[in-house]
């Protein structure tokens, strides 16, 4: 009986091949544990699996073989006790920064007043330095100030697992250190367990606690997640600056 906080068991991922061709397997036998609170980076080659671990993971998406529990409890949809950071930000276009942020903070809380709503929200957005924009639309925000919002809204809910798929792919370095910071900030604040896709070698010793490394066989395209243990893991609470400033 295990009690880490996630745990994925000899998980899969098949694809079923065209007419006459075999299955394309994209990993095999994939297990790993996150323990609560900690900040792991998951890097590897473009390809070998790493958005199916985490679409698998939010619920969105389903592994072919294998097991995936969070808190004893099996995973098997989207749920407010998990939030998602993709690449593309993925914000709702027709409403401001704000309302993208009230939007999940009101769903996660319905007997919260408008204005406690207004408020928790515009202090998420305030740690991620937009307080002077939230009334902008998603068009009117540079592709960094978008990617704020994102982390502001998925934080904001205060879900137990955030997960993060290369959410700073988009971003130049200068924009990336600044947001890596704000995540920083606002991961010692609430403490919440962070799963964090990237193919940054550098952003992974940066900010994780522990990297997993997913590595794959060109032919067999069997991968296994190889675990990293960091020589000197930061603090908690510690503000790490990018190397960059
Ligand atoms: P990563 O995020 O590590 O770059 P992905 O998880 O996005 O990798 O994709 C893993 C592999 O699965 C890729 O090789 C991709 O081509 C393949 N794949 C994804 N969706 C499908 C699908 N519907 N049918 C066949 N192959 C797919
Ligand atoms: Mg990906």
């Amino acid at each position: 009986m295990s009690h880490a906080f996630v745990e994925v068991q000899q998980a899969a991922k098949r694809f079923p091949g065209a007419k006459g061709e075999p299955d394309l397997t994209v990993f095999e036998n994939v297990s790993f544990q996150l323990e609560k609170g900690e900040f792991v980076c998951i890097i590897g080659h473009s390809g070998c699996g790493k958005s199916t671990i985490m679409n698998a993971l939010a619920g969105l998406d389903q592994f072919s073989d294998g097991t995936m529990v969070m808190e004893g409890k099996e995973i098997d949809g989207p749920g407010l006790e998990r939030g998602v950071v993709f690449q593309n930000y993925s914000l709702l276009p027709w409403l401001s920064a704000l309302e993208n942020v009230r939007f999940g903070v009101r769903a996660r809380w319905k007997a919260w007043s408008d204005a406690k709503v207004t408020e928790h929200s515009l202090a998420y957005l305030e740690m991620v330095g937009l307080k002077d924009v939230v009334g902008r639309k998603p068009a009117q925000l540079s592709g960094g100030m978008r990617q704020r919002v994102s982390i502001a809204r998925a934080f904001a809910t205060k879900p137990k697992l955030l997960l993060l798929d290369e959410p700073f792919g988009a971003l130049d370095a200068l924009t990336r250190g600044v947001i890596q910071d704000e995540l920083i900030k606002i991961w010692s604040q609430d403490q919440q367990t962070v799963f964090m896709i990237t193919h940054d070698v550098d952003e992974a010793i940066l900010l994780a606690d522990r990297i997993l490394l997913m590595t794959n066989g060109p032919e067999a395209r069997i991968a296994e997640a190889v675990e990293i243990d960091l020589p000197r893991p930061r603090q908690r609470g510690e503000i790490v600056k990018h190397p960059h400033f």
